[in-house]
């Protein structure tokens, strides 16, 4: 296993301009990573394939598009197979711009660069900088640091996973059945099979089959709070709550950021979000995430997980929140943020394979253990688009499954679009699913066809489900008005409420994002009338910690 630095390729046909920008890049990069150089697509992709044999890591390949035999873009979706996570950039001239851009959209790439790039400073390093952050956020050394030992579709291991992925915890996963060395560091750590799944810690520590609590404890997880009193806090770390704990902190207020997951919310789940204000070629919600936390505890908001809160009371001017653990949080105010989740399916067998091939929402650990395999999407909107277009990296075939004749009212065009042009996503129009079956793992799954009522069974590897949304707003108090769906009403839509006269004792009306108890807001997804989009949560967290401030001046 090699040990070197990981590696940073820049490939162009022009000698003068691949010196030129090797020369900016070891300038400023050599005592982290090593810069190659090489001047056609057929060596870049020699020598790529040649660390990859040497088990070295490939940090970045930056690209130039014009090359005689073979094209930037074809290059870097070449080298996706080999290094997927390594970041791709594109160097264009300012006429290639509009190919950069396709190059974004149809191969995924992750950044373009324009020639020239003088300064460095401002034109070519901090861009750098920012895609060498995000690899290394994503990147996982072959050996070293947390590992996991568990079976591929087993519930525990998968909840373990998703917890870790969720706190933007690197480990590396090791499956029983197929990694050679699993077997040997179970055995090493004195455990069995029956102990699986096994955590093991960097300081050696084995947490055999441990609950999400042991292992949040052990990885130094922070689970109490500083103080007896906040002025604001925030109940779920999904976009809207992050926001608020940023606008919180950055106002001053005492602020407590809580989840009973980890932060990120629907939005840390997803692969790539494309729409969203100052990322041209998309993020990962979990780079996002990794920014949004970072920022909200510089400006010195607090965040506690796995923290869940199961009951809110309203005494006078304090709040009081009853977490699951039995302790309580004294606040002056709180901004409920817990989101939504996707409904779950009603096909026989689903419950008993969720985690084991049956996933609610598109959970990118997951995605990338389907490679090769054949994979249905449940769903036809567009969270279930994106997450289509994303398994279809790794799955050899992916399904969308839809009771409707197609996805025109449901999905974006663009969505649409993107679907059609990929060779391995098929539509299954008017089809629903009935029954799931497998043996410990998914394994079958019997479609029925809503035109002639005919029944298919067909293997498959992996089920990913988006039916609908629940609200997470049970935690609420029924003086915390909601409508017929459970989504919690605020502003003037409360005051409309049946129960609001009864509820509502001040002299004014509650403000914009209020609900119908004094001090208590709500943003985002678990809104009634919520727009379900990262901005919109982002924009609302960042209002309601506005009028929180306005209310407690007033109190
Ligand atoms: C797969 C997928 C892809 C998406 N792609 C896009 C996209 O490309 N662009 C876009 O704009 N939008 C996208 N969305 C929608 C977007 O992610 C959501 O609109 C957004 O995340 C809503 O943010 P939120 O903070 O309101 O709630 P959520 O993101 O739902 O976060 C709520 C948080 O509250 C926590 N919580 C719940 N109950 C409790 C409790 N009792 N105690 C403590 N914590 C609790 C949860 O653990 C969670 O972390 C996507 C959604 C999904 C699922």
């Amino acid at each position: 296993m090699s040990q070197t630095q990981p590696v940073i390729m820049v490939v162009d046909d022009d000698a003068s301009v691949l010196a030129a920008i090797r020369r900016d890049l070891r300038s400023r990069y050599r005592e982290e990573y090593r810069v190659l150089a090489a001047g056609s697509g057929e060596e870049a992709l020699d020598s790529v394939k040649e660390l990859k044999s040497r088990g070295d890591a490939l940090a970045m390949l930056i690209s130039d598009q014009r090359m005689p035999s073979m094209l930037g873009v074809d290059l870097l979706s070449k080298v996706r197979d080999i290094y997927p996570v390594a970041r791709r950039v594109l160097l264009t001239a300012y006429s290639d711009v509009k190919a950069a851009v396709r190059g974004i959209n149809e191969a995924h790439l992750d950044h373009y660069l324009e020639k020239p790039w003088e300064p460095p400073e401002e034109h070519l390093f901090p861009a750098v900088d920012d895609l060498l952050g995000t690899w290394q956020a994503e990147y996982r050394p072959e050996i070293g640091g947390l590992r996991l030992i568990g079976h591929q579709w087993s519930a525990g291991s998968h909840q373990i996973k998703d917890f870790l992925a969720s706190n933007l915890i690197p480990y590396r996963w090791l499956e029983i059945d197929r990694d050679p060395d699993a077997l040997r560091l179970l055995e090493a750590a004195g455990k069995t099979i029956e102990d699986l799944p096994a955590l093991l810690l960097e300081d050696g520590t084995v947490l055999a089959n441990p609950d999400i609590r042991q292992i949040a404890e052990s990885l130094g997880l922070v689970m109490a709070a500083a103080h007896d009193l906040y002025d604001l806090i925030i109940v779920g770390a999904g976009p809207a709550g992050l926001a608020s704990a940023v606008y919180g902190a950055s106002e001053g207020m005492r602020t407590l950021l809580l989840d009973g997951h980890g932060p990120g919310g629907q939005a840390g789940a997803s692969s790539r979000i494309e729409n969203y204000l100052g990322f041209p070629s998309g993020v990962s919600g979990s780079e996002l995430t990794r920014r949004a936390i970072a920022q909200a505890q510089r400006l010195g908001a607090e965040f506690l997980v796995p923290v869940s809160v199961k009951d809110l009371c309203a005494d006078g001017g304090y709040k009081r929140l009853l977490l699951t653990d039995g302790r309580e949080l004294v606040t002056r105010s709180v901004i409920a943020a817990t989101g939504m989740t996707y409904r779950e399916h009603s096909a026989e067998g689903i419950a008993a394979h969720n985690g084991a091939g049956v996933y609610y929402g598109a959970s990118s650990t997951e995605a990338q253990s389907c490679r090769d395999g054949r994979v249905l999407v449940i769903g036809g909107g567009n969270s279930a688009g994106q997450c289509a277009v994303y398994l279809s990296r790794f799955a050899r075939e992916v399904g969308i499954v839809i009771r409707r004749a197609d996805l025109k009212a449901t999905m974006s065009h663009y969505l649409i679009d993107q679907i059609a042009a990929l060779p391995n996503v098929h539509l299954r129009p008017l089809t629903v699913a009935e029954r799931v079956e497998g043996n410990g793992r998914l394994e079958r799954i019997h479609l029925r066809s809503v035109a002639d009522d005919t029944i298919t069974i067909e293997d498959v590897d992996a089920v990913f489900i988006f039916i609908g949304t629940r609200p997470h707003s049970d935690w609420l108090p029924a003086t915390v008005l909601r409508n017929d769906k459970g989504f919690v009403l605020t502003g003037q839509d409360v005051t409309r409420a049946g129960d609001f006269a009864k509820i509502w004792k001040e002299t004014r009306e509650p403000v914009a994002l209020e609900t119908s108890v004094p001090g208590v807001f709500a943003a985002g997804d678990l809104r009634a009338g919520a727009m379900n989009r990262v901005a919109s949560a982002v924009g609302e967290g960042a209002m309601a910690v506005r009028l929180a401030w306005d209310y407690l001046a007033h109190t």
